[in-house]
């Protein structure tokens, strides 16, 4: 996604760290608390510019929604969605999703969402895809037993890679759909990438699996 600078991102973040948690680490275990009801929790990574986690919220109000962003200029977007809506089930996270376990208990997710993250399309960059291994081994732990990953892409490379990484882990498919909006799910809460790309004419792919 394109970074602009933005000088009072810094500022900004600071005034709203009620909405963007600092010290991220504290609330492992206790994001209950946070939210300060007992209602199920997902987590975006790489949330963006926040249409997907908000139209989410507002769809959703019984579930608490967690985005991980890691650019700040990306992530102050989110943040005024949030203010000036007052969506009191979404945090954020400007932090880089590579460490979950230190920011979440074992069985403490219900659904991870995975929205048009970077494709790394080439070989030796396969370990930062967030459907490699080593992540899927994180999600294992923080996600409930029954616990999903949510992927959306137009990125049939992705897409394929991601599919045999879960399959490969032993995981069960739930849902693999190769053009997503093609069966006119009303459920379904567009991205900022989805509506761009699916405008140019690419077809959108969606799968669901659990460990
Ligand atoms: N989900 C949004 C944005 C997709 S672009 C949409 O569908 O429109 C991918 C986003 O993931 C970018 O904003 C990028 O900054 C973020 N990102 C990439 N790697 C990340 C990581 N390891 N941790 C957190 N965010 C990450």
């Amino acid at each position: 996604m394109r970074q602009r600078h933005k000088p009072w991102a810094d500022d900004y973040l600071k005034e709203k760290k009620h909405i963007v948690l600092e010290n991220p680490g504290v609330h492992k275990g206790e994001w209950k608390k946070v939210f300060g009801n007992e209602n199920p929790i997902h987590v975006e990574i790489g949330s963006g510019k926040g249409q997907f986690i908000t139209g989410m919220a507002k769809q959703y109000p019984d579930i608490n929604f967690v985005g991980i962003e890691v650019a700040k200029s990306i992530i102050v977007s989110t943040v005024q969605k949030v203010d000036e809506e007052a969506l009191d089930n979404i945090r954020l996270l400007n932090e880089d999703a590579s460490d979950m376990l230190a920011l979440f208990a074992e069985n403490e997710v219900e659904q991870v969402y995975l929205n048009f993250s970077d494709p790394w399309p080439k070989n030796r960059h396969e370990k930062r895809r967030l459907t490699y291994k080593s992540f899927l081994e994180q999600y294992r732990n923080i996600l409930v037993d029954s616990g999903q990953i949510v992927l959306k892409t137009d990125n049939r490379g992705l897409f394929e890679y991601s599919l045999v990484s879960f399959s490969e882990y032993g995981m069960h498919l739930m849902e693999v759909n190769l053009d997503l909006h093609a069966i006119g799910d009303e459920t379904n809460v567009k991205t900022e990438y989805e509506e761009k790309f699916s405008s140019q004419g690419h077809v959108i792919y969606r799968c669901r699996a659990k460990f």
